[in-house]
């Protein structure tokens, strides 16, 4: 981006902006090279403001949520990454659907787990599932997260998004909830970003929603990988079998390029023993693929994006 660029965004945004932001501190896997401005934005004005700056100086963005479910590369990202900030972070409530509904608000920053636990404190129950999914409600929305059976598009009621110029509300019915995707035309032009999730959520007894979540989260604990850096499973499970056992099957488990690893706990999982690189990840990935393939005879997708 040029100086004078700069100081165009500069003027543009209230948020904070980090030049040269090394996108390995926005993403679950601690991955990534540079982004030339990484922008943390207040609220909705604000970010129609960047996407006005982007769209004007033709410069590329990318908006970030948790950074949970991509590879960044090592060379980072020219142009804007944005983030949302504490302007969408809040959730509301309205009870007045009818007595069996009741429709949650929440900022597409809020994160999963952080809504979970405030569902189970207001005695809302269907949202139980998303305990431990460490994205954000936003990113969780794009790639229709879920687990235990049940996802995003299990709960959406609607999503609230905006371009550089007006805000819109896309009912549930517009939107098309795929295997870990969420067709939406205005976000597929890579034009709009979430600003909110309304899920519609039912009455629930606070203890036994407490209660499902727990187990689901040891669930979690028990079989997933703790405690090295990783953006969770990293192919899509073909129909009818399991990405992981597929790997495990083919004898991958624990196999390395450089620090990254086949987890040994869940061999959908590779993680950064340290200072794994992007490349490594990915040479793993094709690694992974060509493997499988051989032994099994079957095509693995990543689930992960890779910017
Ligand atoms: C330990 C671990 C466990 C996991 N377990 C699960 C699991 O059980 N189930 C599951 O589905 N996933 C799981 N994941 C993956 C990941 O947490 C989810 O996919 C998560 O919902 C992604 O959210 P995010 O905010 O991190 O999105 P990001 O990774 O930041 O972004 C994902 C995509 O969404 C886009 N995006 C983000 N926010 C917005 C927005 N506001 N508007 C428009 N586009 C946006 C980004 O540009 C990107 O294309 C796991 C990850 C880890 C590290």
């Amino acid at each position: 981006m040029s100086s004078s660029q700069q100081a165009v965004l500069t003027g543009a945004v209230r948020g904070k902006i980090q030049w040269d932001a090394p996108l390995s501190a926005w993403t679950t896997y601690r991955i990534g090279g540079p982004a030339d401005a990484l922008v943390t934005l207040l609220d909705a004005v604000d970010l129609q403001a960047a996407l006005a700056f982007c769209r004007r100086e033709r410069v590329a963005w990318k908006v970030l949520g948790r950074g949970s479910n991509v590879l960044a590369p090592d060379e980072g990202f020219r142009g804007v990454v944005m983030i949302l900030g504490d302007g969408f972070k809040k959730i509301r409530v309205n009870r007045k659907l009818d007595s069996h509904r009741v429709a949650v608000h929440a900022g597409a920053a809020v994160g999963m787990t952080r809504l979970a636990n405030w569902c189970r404190s207001e005695g809302l129950a269907g949202f139980e599932f998303a305990a431990g999914i460490p994205g954000s409600v936003g990113g969780g929305t794009v790639v229709n997260a879920g687990a235990w059976g049940r996802s995003m598009a299990d709960v959406i009621d609607a999503i609230e998004i905006t371009d550089e110029l007006k805000r819109e509300i896309v009912r549930a019915k517009n939107l098309t909830f795929r295997y870990r995707k969420c067709d939406c035309s205005e976000l597929e032009k890579n034009a709009s970003v979430i600003i909110e999730v309304v899920l519609n959520l039912s009455p629930g007894d606070p203890q036994r929603i407490g209660v499902t979540m727990r187990d689901l989260q040891a669930l979690r604990r028990d079989r997933q990988p703790q405690g090295l850096p990783c953006a969770g499973s990293v192919f899509k499970n073909p129909i009818g079998a399991s990405a992981g056992k597929l790997i495990d099957d083919a004898g991958l488990k624990g196999m390395r390029v450089g620090d990254a690893q086949v987890s040994e706990t869940h061999a959908n999982f590779i993680v950064n023993c340290g200072t794994a690189s992007a490349r490594d990840v990915q040479s793993l990935i094709a690694e992974i693929q060509r493997r499988v393939l051989n032994d099994s005879g079957i095509a693995l997708e990543p689930e992960i994006e890779i910017l």
